[in-house]
C-alpha cells in the first residue's frame, strides 16, 4: 500500500531532511586523506542529536552506525571503519534521520582530495541522473519515467553500470515504504506518480559492468569487478508539474567549496 502525505506531513519531512542535509554539511568539513570514516560517523550522530532527531539507520534491522560509508568499489551500506581515507577516495555517505516520527534519507559522494578523471566523471553522471530522475517525477507520470531517464543517462549516453538490485523507495514514517523507485526501466510504465507522494530517488552507478555482491559483514554491498561506484540520493515529493525537492545539496556543497581537501564535482 502506498502512502500519500497531506501538506502537513510534507512540511514534517522536509524539516527531517533538512537536518539530514546539515549533517552532509558538517561532516563535510571533516573529510580529508587521513580522517578516518568512524570520526566522521561520530561528528554525525553528536549533530543529529544536537538538532534534536534520532540516527534513522543506527539500529534499522540491526545496522550499526548513522552513516553508511561506502568507499571505491563500496557501492552502499558500508560501514564506518578506523581505516583511514587517502587521496583519489571517493566516500559515498548516506545519512538518514527521524524527527517528529518522520524520516529524512540523503546520500552525497566525496571526492577526497585529487580524482582520476574517469572517477570524476562518474560522480558527475550519477548526480546529473539523479536530477533527470527528479525531472520526471510529476502527476500524471510513472515511476518509469524516472527510472529510464536514470538509466539513459547513465547508461545509454555515458556506458556506466546501473545497479539493478538495489533500488529507491518510499519514505514516510518508515524508512523504506511502497513503492520501489529503479534506477532502471521502461517508459509509460510503472505505478501512476499521484500528488502526496515522497520517494527517495538514488541512482547506485558504477564505472565498470552493473553486478554487486555482498560482503560477509551481511551489509556492505561492492562491485563485482572492484571498479567504483558512486551513490546520490534525494527525498522528494510528487506535488504537481515540478518536485518539491524536501533534502538538498546546497549546504553541502558550500563546505565542499571550502574544504581544500575536497573535489567538487
Ligand atoms: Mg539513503
Ligand atoms: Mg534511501
Amino acid at each position: 500500500m502506498i502512502i500519500y502525505k497531506t501538506d502537513e506531513e510534507i512540511e514534517l519531512l522536509r524539516h527531517s531532511n533538512l537536518i539530514v542535509s546539515k549533517t552532509h554539511a558538517e561532516v563535510a568539513k571533516h573529510i580529508r586523506p587521513g580522517i578516518q570514516t568512524l570520526a566522521l560517523d561520530k561528528i554525525a550522530e553528536e549533530f543529529i542529536r544536537d538538532n534534536n532527531a534520532i540516527p534513522g539507520f543506527k539500529g534499522y534491522r540491526g545496522f550499526p552506525f548513522t552513516l553508511c560509508m561506502s568507499v571505491n568499489e563500496e557501492v552502499v551500506h558500508g560501514f564506518p571503519t578506523k581505516r583511514e581515507l587517502k587521496s583519489g577516495d571517493i566516500l559515498s555517505i548516506d545519512c538518514g534521520t527521524i524527527a517528529n516520527g518522520f524520516y529524512g534519507d540523503s546520500a552525497y559522494t566525496y571526492a577526497v582530495g585529487e580524482i582520476a578523471p574517469k572517477v570524476k566523471k562518474l560522480l558527475q553522471v550519477t548526480k546529473e541522473a539523479l536530477y533527470k530522475g527528479i525531472e520526471q517525477a510529476k502527476v500524471g507520470n510513472r515511476m518509469g519515467d524516472i527510472s529510464s531517464a536514470i538509466q539513459e543517462h547513465s547508461q545509454g549516453r555515458h556506458g556506466f553500470g546501473v545497479v539493478q538490485e538495489m533500488v529507491g523507495h518510499g519514505v514516510g514514517r518508515e524508512l523504506h515504504e511502497k513503492p520501489e523507485v529503479p534506477n532502471y526501466g521502461r517508459r509509460n510504465t510503472g505505478v501512476k506518480l499521484k500528488k502526496g507522494l515522497v520517494i527517495a530517488i538514488e541512482p547506485m552507478i558504477n564505472l565498470g559492468k552493473r553486478h554487486i555482491e555482498q560482503m560477509e559483514d551481511g551489509w556492505t554491498i561492492v562491485t563485482k569487478d572492484r571498479k567504483p561506484s558512486a551513490h546520490f540520493e534525494h527525498t522528494i515529493a510528487i506535488v504537481g508539474e515540478k518536485a518539491d525537492i524536501l533534502s538538498t545539496f546546497r549546504y553541502t556543497e558550500e563546505s565542499i567549496k571550502k574544504n581544500k581537501e575536497l573535489t567538487e564535482v
